[in-house]
């Protein structure tokens, strides 16, 4: 069983718990370290209980404060080699370089980093199990590659970027430049992406979608909800949201 729950989630900050037994580990740090001390207490952590950190990508909401927090606590960061030279301001303790499709264990936790097509130097998203669930975090992708349809298959939990609603994009406020990179291939998952992902995955063990990233000026809830219940069969399912504030609160992969 994978216990997990996000701290929050969004353009201003990331950061995802996965619990699996004794094995704590944060996938990404997208806040101060005062900030994600203050938001792991409300789901009853502090950073001494977690294991290793994970890092996406370069990105300030991911990166943050993954460096000071490593060198506060002695935790080591996993993260791809590019990654780590494009944060070379954000000095870690100790460092795991990793490699996309080279799975590695932490304690109890397998993981499997994959690459997602997003504009930064090396990326990698995160598949996790406990040998018999598995997770899936997708975030930060411009578009559904097979590649990520091979790592849905048969998640227990996926976290499925719900980035943008093109048509509010294109009539909001943000500049041309930044219209085209967040609507590009290399930049983040439209609302309809997150329906094609799910329609094309095979869901059979599916327990837990819940929409990721959401842009707070370009998407709004009920858009991401929606597209998600479509990819799921348009049934009138529960899908979730995870919030920039909030993120979601603890979630298993055990049956209900
Ligand atoms: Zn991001
Ligand atoms: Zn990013």
């Amino acid at each position: 069983m994978i216990r997990f729950c996000s701290l929050g989630s969004g353009s201003s900050g990331n950061a995802l718990v996965v619990e699996i037994g004794q094995t704590r580990l944060l996938v990404d740090c997208g806040f101060s370290v005062q900030e994600l001390e203050r938001r792991l207490a409300r789901v009853q952590l502090s950073p001494e209980h977690l294991s290793a950190v994970l890092v996406t990508h370069e990105h300030a909401d991911h990166i943050g404060a993954a460096g000071p927090l490593s060198r506060r606590y002695g935790l080591t960061v996993y993260t791809s080699p590019g990654t780590r030279i494009a944060a070379r301001d954000n000095r870690f303790a100790h460092v795991q370089e990793i490699q996309a499709d080279s799975p590695f264990e932490i304690d109890d936790a397998w993981v499997h980093p994959y690459t997602v097509p997003h504009d930064s130097r090396e990326p990698t998203q995160f598949a996790i199990s406990d040998g018999a669930h598995r997770l899936v975090l997708m975030t930060d992708a411009g578009h559904i590659s097979r590649h990520m349809v091979e790592i849905a298959d048969q998640a227990h939990a996926l976290l499925l970027e719900c980035n943008h609603d093109p048509a509010m994009l294109q009539a909001g406020r943000y500049p041309p430049s930044l219209k085209r990179r967040i609507a590009g291939g290399y930049g983040h998952l439209p609302n309809h992406a997150a329906t094609e992902l799910l329609q094309r995955m095979d869901r059979t063990r599916l327990r837990h979608v819940i929409g990721m990233h959401l842009s707070t000026d370009n998407n709004q809830e009920a858009l991401a909800r929606a597209a998600l219940a479509c990819g799921l069969g348009c049934a009138t399912h529960e899908t979730e949201i995870a919030t920039q504030d909030e993120g979601f609160g603890w979630r298993t992969t055990a049956a209900a």
